[in-house]
């Protein structure tokens, strides 16, 4: 169910006369799902993994990032909406303005949902709401299968995301190999 209201934790958290954060317009979605990963050097580096739900980005921090061994869990907390034009934004946020610090867009796609549990299968939302999704993700640097499974409850729920097996399985860390925004082409300590 599309739902308006859940940008607004989203909305309060920020000042958007002095964030440079797009106070973000309600849509029903793309046709494709997207997906972004962005990198945020908040008051902790981490990263910001997004996915298209609902008209919205569900959104989860990932101290670490992700990895392509599927034998790595990465911790994921889950947090606030965000809306879908977050998935272009680049830039700095002010400091002492929530999330203060420099943020780019360290890969972009598009997902396909192949979540299944118990033999059922589930679309995106009831897969968000069982803690488990299986995706597919078609990004510039990032692809394959990865799962996200809920470990705690709670407005800030803990999850782990892994990779899958398959043939986009590696022991490399792009996070290091490949640091780059993928739309300015810069890493997070160029971005002025
Ligand atoms: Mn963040």
């Amino acid at each position: 169910m599309a739902n308006s209201d859940s940008l607004n934790i989203y909305r309060e958290k920020r000042n958007f006369n002095r964030t440079v954060e797009p106070i973000g317009t309600f849509s029903e979605g793309t046709r494709e799902n997207i997906f972004v990963i962005q990198k945020h050097s908040a008051s902790t580096l981490h990263y910001d993994f997004r996915i298209e739900a609902d008209g919205v980005l569900k959104s989860w921090a990932v101290p670490k990032g992700p990895s392509l061994n599927p034998k790595v869990k990465r911790l994921a907390v889950m947090t606030e909406d965000h809306p879908l034009d977050y998935a272009a934004f680049e830039g700095i946020i002010p400091e002492g303005e929530y999330g203060g610090g420099k943020v780019i867009v360290w890969d972009s796609g598009t997902y396909s949902n192949k979540s299944i549990k118990n033999g059922e299968e589930l679309d995106i939302n009831q897969a968000l709401d069982k803690g488990h999704i299986i995706i597919e993700l078609q990004g510039s640097k990032i692809n394959g299968k990865f799962a996200l499974i809920r470990t705690s409850g709670g407005s800030k729920s803990q999850w782990l995301l892994m990779k899958m097996k398959d043939t986009y399985d590696s022991a490399e860390d792009l996070t290091i190999k490949q640091p780059k925004s993928v739309i300015s082409g810069l890493t997070i300590e160029e971005l002025k």
